[in-house]
């Protein structure tokens, strides 16, 4: 899911994100209740029609927006209060405010206030905040089944199980989720500045307690070898500011690895950014082209670079189904692997 925090996919048009393929878009229930307020996008007729975005869009709780302000914020058994990060004033999230917030936006996918604990949380911290996480996420669920949506049409719900890197908790919060009963459920609380590994092994505790009917969102990850090694894990999607935030930065992902558009190699270079991808960007124009529009800081550079990184994630997650249909994701998996580690610069987590 390309991710649009105030109703947008940075540089990159709706038309756009259409023609690439994109299924689904994320906006945060945090800055667009701040900004431009619920009421509007109620009085607009919903999110969808206030942006112009015919397909499906999933809203984050807002919590973990929330949980990254700090100093900013109080939690307690009703909620947690918070002030705006615009002008200090103060603002109240509860599990049934949440629920009603997205309600009132229409995103298709809503999911449950939880605690997102910061990493590192000690064991005794995680337990209490996952304790609280599902009574908060009872909650939703109640002030769910007991209200209805505004537009028309259905919105479905999703438990998020967290746990840290403690895997007790985490079998104790997927369980707990699973006993509530979600539509989707997805795995919070990683790709916070743990390594790699275990995060990895996060997904290994709680994929077997996780129903394979429904599908497995594993939230704010990640890499496309991120990507492969969790799919391999059981999940099934994803969110992540990776395409467009590092292609504003002239980082172009490509089958053979990352590479730094800026880079003097590349002055020129007339290939395109990546000879097999079929995108826009890669269909028209070459790497010295992109390079110029970098180094001159035209606006265009940042549409084309977030155009091919958006198309180049989408692609792989395309390969991915693909391969699991005709059984052979593992042999898919391991050459991928190899190609992307080529050049990739490492990112930073
Ligand atoms: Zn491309």
């Amino acid at each position: 899911m390309p991710v649009g925090t105030q109703g947008s996919v940075k540089a990159i048009e709706q038309r756009e994100l259409d023609e690439i393929g994109a299924q689904i878009i994320l906006g945060n229930t945090y800055h667009l209740y701040l900004r431009p307020g619920t009421e509007l996008v109620k009085s607009a007729g919903g999110l969808h029609k206030f942006i112009g975005w015919r397909k499906p869009i999933l809203t984050d709780s807002g919590g973990y927006q929330v949980f990254s302000l700090n100093d900013l914020r109080e939690i307690e058994e009703e909620g947690v209060t918070f002030k705006s990060h615009l002008d200090g004033s103060s603002h109240v999230f509860t599990p049934e405010s949440v629920v009603r917030i997205q309600r009132e936006l229409g995103s298709d996918i809503m999911m449950v206030l939880d605690e997102c604990a910061p990493f590192p949380s000690d064991l005794e911290y995680t337990r209490r905040s996952n304790a609280l996480t599902i009574r908060w996420a009872e909650r939703c669920k109640q002030a769910f089944v007991t209200g209805s949506g505004l537009y028309g049409h259905s919105q479905a719900l999703f438990g998020i199980v967290q746990g840290s890197v403690y895997p007790e908790i985490r079998r104790e919060s997927a369980r707990a989720l699973v006993d509530i009963g979600f539509d989707g459920y997805a795995v919070g609380g990683l790709a916070v500045g743990e390594p790699a590994e275990v995060m990895y092994s996060m997904i290994e505790v709680c994929e077997p307690l996780l129903p394979g009917s429904q599908p497995r969102y594993l939230m704010g990850v990640g890499t496309p070898i991120n990507l492969i090694e969790a799919v391999a894990r059981g999940i099934d999607m994803f969110d992540c500011v990776l395409p467009t935030r590092n292609g504003r930065n002239a980082n172009l992902f490509t089958r053979n690895g990352s590479i730094n558009i800026r880079n003097a190699k590349y002055k020129t270079d007339f290939d395109a950014p990546d000879d097999e991808c079929r995108c826009y960007t890669c269909s028209n124009f070459s790497r010295a082209y992109l390079r110029h529009l970098f180094q001159v800081k035209e606006i265009l550079g940042l549409q084309l670079a977030t155009i091919h990184n958006l198309a180049f994630y989408l692609w792989l997650m395309s390969c991915m189904r693909e391969a699991i249909k005709e059984h052979r994701f593992d042999a898919w998996s391991k050459s991928m692997i190899t190609r992307l580690r080529q050049e990739e610069t490492p990112l930073p987590e």
